[in-house]
């Protein structure tokens, strides 16, 4: 099954756009906003929080990247005119990181400051090593002006050792994830480029650098062991459950997250909507574990 797996991964590119989008609606909520705000009352009913995500990836053009932002006013008015316990998360190359910083930053800071104004927090994502370096020289600066911002790290790079001490200093909430891009070799922990697991101490050591700063964390994984060991760091330091929350990906491993929420702590769910949702849902897609029985039973489907 794993040949199988891996097979399909590699076929991704010549699987037929309307099967993957098929394949994907458990991920996304829909095309428009109208289609994440009822995705997140569903959540929001059920207990559990929200962060929205305008699917698109690095802008190609300078419009591209204001239409973009202006979407994201678009969530903000709408968390706040309906009330939705939602913050939002923002991708710096789809306000255009990558084009020009300075239009970028303006478009950053329009948000954050709409957000902050509204007691609404906004994530930055983290993206490819390529942008790394700006999107945390991005966060800095912002940061120290505006209190609802936090950044995410990714605890395959070797870097992330150096990068959270600046942000444990200020106080910054921040999202410790794994990471999602293929990086070179030389950038990342030791193993991590063909096992998943071995991110999993490091992981640790970020979120333990965290509580033992008081500085707020998101745990965004769906690893079931690296969850049971934060589970036990949280235990044996009796961590209050005010210091960290987790979060999860729309679509994946809902019973973890009931769980979770079982027990009375607070989960995030990352909700992405647009029309751009091809990129979005390869990656999640060739994380399934179960991908080649997702494909082959919609390919019988359809
Ligand atoms: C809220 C949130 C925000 C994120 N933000 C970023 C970011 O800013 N930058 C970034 O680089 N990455 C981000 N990621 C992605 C993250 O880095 C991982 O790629 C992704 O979460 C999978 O890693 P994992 O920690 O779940 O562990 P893995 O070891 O990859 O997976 C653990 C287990 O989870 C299950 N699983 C994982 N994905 C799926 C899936 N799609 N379908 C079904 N089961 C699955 C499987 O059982 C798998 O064995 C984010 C993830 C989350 C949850």
């Amino acid at each position: 099954m794993q040949l199988l797996n891996t097979l399909m991964a590699h076929a991704m590119p010549w699987i037929p756009r309307s099967l993957i989008q098929k394949i994907s609606r458990r991920y996304i909520a829909g095309d428009n906003l109208d289609d994440a705000v009822a995705c997140v009352r569903q959540l929001n009913i059920l207990g559990f929080d929200v962060t929205i995500d305008v699917l698109g990836e690095s802008a190609s053009n300078l419009q591209q990247a204001a239409d973009t932002a202006c979407e994201y006013m678009r969530v903000l008015t709408a968390i706040q005119e309906q009330g939705l316990k939602a913050s939002v998360s923002v991708k710096p190359t789809a306000l255009g990181l990558l084009l020009d910083m300075q239009h970028c930053e303006q478009h950053m800071e329009q948000i954050v400051v709409f957000a902050g104004h509204h007691q609404i927090s906004v994530c930055m994502d983290m993206e490819d090593v390529a942008c790394t370096q700006k999107e945390i020289e991005l966060f800095a600066r912002l940061s120290v002006r505006y209190s609802k911002l936090s950044l995410a790290l990714q605890a395959y790079l070797l870097r992330t050792y150096q990068d959270i001490e600046a942000l444990v200093q200020n106080r910054s909430s921040m999202r410790i994830c794994k990471g999602i891009y293929l990086e070179e070799r030389s950038q990342l922990v030791d193993g991590a480029w063909h096992d998943r697991s071995a991110i999993n101490p490091h992981f640790l050591a970020h979120v333990a650098r965290c509580f033992d700063t008081g500085t707020f964390v998101a745990i965004a994984t769906h690893d079931c062991a690296l969850i049971a060991q934060v589970l036990e760091l949280v235990r044996s330091r009796d961590i209050g459950t005010d210091a960290f929350e987790f979060q999860m990906l729309l679509g994946v491993c809902e019973p973890l997250r009931d769980k979770l929420l079982g027990m009375g702590f607070s989960v995030r769910i990352y909700v992405p909507y647009g029309k751009d949702w091809y990129g979005y849902s390869i990656r999640r897609i060739k994380e399934n574990p179960q991908i080649a029985g997702h494909i082959l039973r919609s390919l019988i489907r359809s």
